[in-house]
């Protein structure tokens, strides 16, 4: 492969410790925030607050707003807000037969997108399609591209984010692939690799839920099942990074079997390849599409409705066990299968009362039509916060 077209060196704001990083984080996600309510917010004094904020100002990533009402007669208010544009990253969703890619600021704005369709997805393949997309995404940003700090890359399965090795992806067919090593070898930008579903909760830890939730849990549905967890301030990562795992919970009929090589596994009747297998079965046609699925189930089909309602069932029961586990205040159901949620509503509800221990019964469930740019704006905000380390 040629070099990539050389990028200036990614500028980002100088943060000496993780107590700064905090300040200018709540500044992204609050803004625009007075000095005093991200002291309430990072539990810091103003006086720290506003050590931490003069040089991100001068600088140039935070700016200062025009005077605003106090609550507190005689003390000016500037409201702190990020600078949008002063720091970009590249976000990109890999999916079994597409690249979905953006190029986002730190302002939470898509600035530019690309897609390319994967006729295969071996590494070697998935690889040289990102790098085609990051160079595609780099030349439509032009002199913008300075502003880059890094690309995030998102994917199914057992992630190694501080190596960027995708331990396992059953969707895939990947073990142990250094995905970040070698896509970085191809791009001059430093590349994190996340799991796509907790890159895609850390979106709604920046950018939606996590502004105003004390906990909430992304739950997705489609191709894979899923869960990101936000508890005690951050979307939670485990000892072993596989923390929300609930589509290989053991909560689906014992025959059932998933991509994971396990039986009963929730995805293995739940997923939308297992959903499409089992209309294919009852209708003794191997060429039946998922698409085909939907339409006879939405016709009254019996083997498509019974096919949904078993899916919808076990991420019901996967449902209710996040709830009683972990308690959160929201769960939000999203991935491409909320797309057809009408066919799962009832049986995820019936589960979910079912078996939602006492007062976790009363999370409320949202459903959230996220697209795959959304997606791949989560692998960006991935990006982000590996640029917002404090420096040692
Ligand atoms: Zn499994």
């Amino acid at each position: 492969m040629s070099a990539t077209p050389p990028l200036t060196s990614a500028r980002r704001p100088t943060l000496r410790t993780a107590t700064s990083a905090e300040i200018f984080t709540r500044i992204i996600t609050h803004g625009p925030v007075s000095r005093v309510e991200v002291g309430r917010l990072t539990g810091l004094s103003p006086a720290k607050v506003t050590k931490t904020v003069g040089p991100l100002i001068r600088d140039g990533f935070v700016t200062e707003g025009e005077h605003a009402e106090s609550s507190s007669p005689g003390r000016p208010v500037y409201p702190l807000s990020v600078v949008p544009r002063s720091m970009l990253a590249i976000g990109i969703k890999v999916n079994v037969d597409e690249i979905v890619a953006v190029a986002a600021s730190i302002g939470n704005e898509v600035l530019t997108s690309t897609r390319r369709t994967l006729a295969r997805h071996d590494p070697e393949t998935v690889v040289r399609e990102i790098v085609r997309c990051v160079r595609r995404l780099v030349a439509k940003l032009g002199d913008g591209a300075d502003r880059l700090v890094g690309i995030g890359v998102s994917v199914s399965g057992d992630i190694d984010s501080a190596s960027g090795v995708v331990r396992h992806s059953p969707l895939l067919g990947w073990a142990n692939v250094p995905l970040g090593a070698t896509v970085a070898r191809e791009v001059d930008l430093p590349v994190v690799v996340e799991n796509d579903v907790r890159a895609l909760a850390r979106s709604e830890q920046w950018f939606g839920l996590g502004v105003e939730a004390e906990s909430f849990a992304v739950v997705t549905i489609g191709a894979g099942i899923g869960c990101g967890i936000y508890v005690n301030g951050d979307v939670v990562v485990g000892a072993h990074g596989v923390v929300g795992e609930i589509g290989h919970l053991p909560l689906a009929p014992p025959d059932a079997e998933c991509v994971c090589g396990r039986r009963g596994c929730v995805e293995a009747v739940a997923s939308s390849g297992a959903i499409r297998d089992a209309v294919r079965a009852g209708h003794d046609d191997p060429a039946l599409t998922l698409a085909d699925a939907v339409a006879l189930a939405h016709s009254g089909d019996r083997a498509a409705v019974d096919a949904f309602d078993r899916a919808g069932t076990a991420i019901g029961a996967a449902l209710a066990v996040t709830a009683n586990l972990v308690d959160p205040e929201v769960v939000v159901i999203a991935g491409e299968g909320v797309m057809e949620y009408d066919l799962y509503e009832r049986r995820i509800r019936e589960k979910f009362t079912a078996h939602a221990f006492g007062a976790a019964a009363s999370c409320r469930l949202v459903v959230r039509r996220h697209t795959f740019i959304d997606w791949a704006c989560g692998a960006a905000v991935a990006a982000f916060r590996e640029a917002l380390r404090p420096v040692v």
